[in-house]
């Protein structure tokens, strides 16, 4: 069962929604693209208006990155809120969607293992990326020498 779903009657009857959720981490598979979600904890709000369902909330979410410097496993915990409106007229009102947009902004874009971790490390690395992502152009230039 999706913890996240509502009934929309259920909600009007009981004036809304507030309390916090323990998300099922496999339904959030692949929201981040470099980390592996260990644990979600989601604290949330719902109000009702006409039709519409004002939520917000917090998103604690533990996760296993690789240090982008040594490349060692690092466990993170990242927080951020959220807020949305829903106008629905369904039976049902589904909040995981919100709640995966939300994750997957939250995915650091660097991840480092300890503030003095291995800097030269990490120019050897930028050193070796920049050089596969000029491949591809050189090897477009010898094919528009072969076509001349
Ligand atoms: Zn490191």
């Amino acid at each position: 069962m999706n913890s996240f779903v509502f009934k929309t009657d259920e909600l009007k009857k009981s004036g809304g929604f507030k309390g916090s959720l323990k998300a099922d981490v496999k339904e959030f598979t692949n929201t981040f693209i470099r980390g592996k979600l260990k644990e979600i904890f989601v604290s949330f709000s719902i109000s009702i208006g006409d039709n519409t369902f004002f939520i917000e909330g917090e998103i604690k979410a533990t996760a296993f990155f690789e240090c982008s410097r040594c490349l060692k496993e690092i466990e993170l915990t990242l927080v951020d809120y959220f807020e949305d409106t829903i106008e629905s007229l369904a039976e049902e009102i589904d909040i995981k969607p919100i709640i995966k947009e939300t994750l997957s902004m939250m995915e650091p874009l660097r991840t480092v293992c300890k503030s003095k971790c291995d800097e030269t490390l990490l120019d050897k690395y930028a050193q070796a990326e920049k050089k596969q992502k000029e491949s591809p152009f050189s090897i477009l230039k010898k094919e528009i020498k072969k076509e001349k």
